[in-house]
């Protein structure tokens, strides 16, 4: 028997906002999904059958809504007019004013779980980046698909829904880069797949996540342009990552994976780093490293992810932030773009990061990404054998690019070959953060093709053996 001390829950649905914490709660499973939506609050209200409700209140105590689930003696006819339908009241009218304003709400930290050790798998790299996102504690995917990235949005829709995680197939980028502006500025780390022409119309909305200062991971498994160019494995969106995301001062860390190894690891730190500094992360492949397969071992730890204080995720503590873009007193957009920079300057004083390859002996640097960075090992290990001391510079951070790290090189160095599959993009990087920092540009000689064609080892030796000639 019921205490009366204890009545059953009754919902007002039209504030009910679907969360869904209420079915979690209730031990005799007395709340399911809706199935329709309420034609004036357009969300999808939970249903009761309490047949089995034992009036324990704990599916009041877990619904975040003041106005949501409430007790049976609470019921009040007022928000009915009189044919019966509801009419939308001030709820302060109907249930009292609201409950005091609650203690603002505290970071609540990442768990480190520790794995057991397993065998190496061998892994595409679209793949490996998935498991890497899953590992960092990502369990929310907004994406549309498109090739060469699609395998990643592939392996997430399977295995997202056994995690208790969400994949969400958008209607277009457009949709699903605004869907991860509502995840992250609810705290939830989220991630979507993509290549060039979809990376393009997400542009406007990785703008507003930087501008509202949210995480989000963007894996961009780059291919030929401009236009809906072809499937091959141009470097082609290097200026769009690094120069030109969105509208306004907007910058992201952008990372420049060589293998599938690292674009599993870099894909779960991209987590860290996209919290840390509460700015998006595009991890840019190419199409041939997120079709390549190669051993990949897994860590022997995984992130379960906690909740950042400022985050907008529906409990009362967090029931206050406010996440937004907008600024519209030009004195307050000032002071907003002049916090970014700072923000800025942190990550590129702390993130700068380069892989050298046989640079300690070098009087001649190739400096090369992606795909092209494992032809230009190649062609050192030929180039070695004529007598050439070469080595290789791989930025690893393409945003902030790793200047520091290629100045402790500089004095050694008579020239730089810079190799792309691409129209000169890392190139630009390169003299544009040499200017920066107020250093003199060595020799610089390129090795370039286009169209989703990879240079080749053969190229890149032939124009090591070339430039020999004219700087000697
Ligand atoms: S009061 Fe308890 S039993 Fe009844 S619906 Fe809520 S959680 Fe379920
Ligand atoms: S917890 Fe409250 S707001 Fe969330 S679904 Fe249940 S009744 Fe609706």
């Amino acid at each position: 028997m019921v205490s009366p001390l204890r009545p059953k829950p009754f919902l007002q649905p039209e504030y009910c906002k679907g969360c869904l914490r209420c079915i979690d709660a209730c031990p005799k499973h007395c709340i399911t999904p809706g199935h329709e939506i309420n034609p004036i609050t357009g969300l999808v209200p939970v249903e009761l059958n309490l047949d089995a409700c034992n009036g324990c209140t704990l599916c009041m105590q877990a619904c975040p809504e003041p106005f949501g689930l409430r007790p049976e003696t609470e019921r009040c006819g007022a928000s009915c007019g009189p044919d019966g339908d509801f009419e939308l009241n001030d709820p302060a009218k109907l249930f009292g004013p609201r409950q005091v304003k609650a203690e603002p709400a505290l970071d609540q930290p990442d768990e480190r779980i520790e794995l057991p050790a397993c065998e190496p798998m061998v892994l595409k790299g679209n793949y490996a980046s998935a498991i890497g996102a899953l590992l960092g504690g990502c369990r929310h995917v907004f994406g549309y698909p498109i090739t060469p990235s699609t395998e990643g949005s592939e392996l997430m829709a399977k295995i997202l829904p056994k995690l208790n995680g969400s994949f969400v197939q958008a209607v277009s980028e457009t949709a699903a880069v605004n869907m991860m502006y509502g995840a992250g500025g609810g705290g939830v780390p989220c991630i979507t797949f993509t290549s060039g022409p979809g990376f393009s119309l997400m542009l406007e909305g990785i703008s507003y996540l930087v501008g509202a200062e949210l995480p989000g991971v963007f894996v961009n498994i780059m291919r030929g342009g401009p236009g809906l160019g072809n499937l091959g494995p141009e470097q082609a969106d290097i200026a769009m990552a690094c120069r030109g995301l969105g509208h306004g001062n907007s910058h992201a860390i952008v990372l420049a994976p060589g293998t599938p190894q690292e674009m599993l690891d870099l894909a779960m730190e991209s987590f860290d780093l996209s919290f840390r500094y509460r700015i998006p992360v595009v991890i840019l492949g190419d199409g041939y490293l997120g079709q390549m397969t190669g051993v990949v071992k897994l860590p022997r730890h995984m992130i379960k992810r906690g909740m950042p204080a400022w985050a907008v995720c529906g409990d009362r503590g967090h029931r206050h932030n406010v996440i937004s873009s907008i600024q519209l007193a030009e004195v307050d957009l000032e002071k907003h773009n002049e916090h970014l920079n700072r923000k800025y300057a942190r990550i590129a004083e702390a993130e700068q990061r380069a892989d050298l390859y046989r640079c300690a002996d070098a009087d001649t640097l190739i400096i090369a990404c992606n795909t092209p960075a494992r032809m230009a090992k190649g062609a050192i290990a030929a180039a070695r054998a004529e007598g050439l001391r070469v080595g290789l510079f791989r930025p690893v951070t393409l945003w902030p690019f790793p200047i520091k790290l290629l100045a402790d090189l500089l004095p050694q160095i008579d020239r730089i070959v810079v190799v792309e599959a691409g129209p000169g993009q890392l190139e630009n990087e390169l003299r544009l953060a040499l200017s920066h920092a107020g250093y003199m540009p060595p020799h610089i000689e390129t090795v370039r093709r286009h169209g989703g064609v990879l240079p080749s080892q053969d190229e890149i030796f032939n124009q090591l053996l070339a430039g020999r000639e004219v700087v000697s």
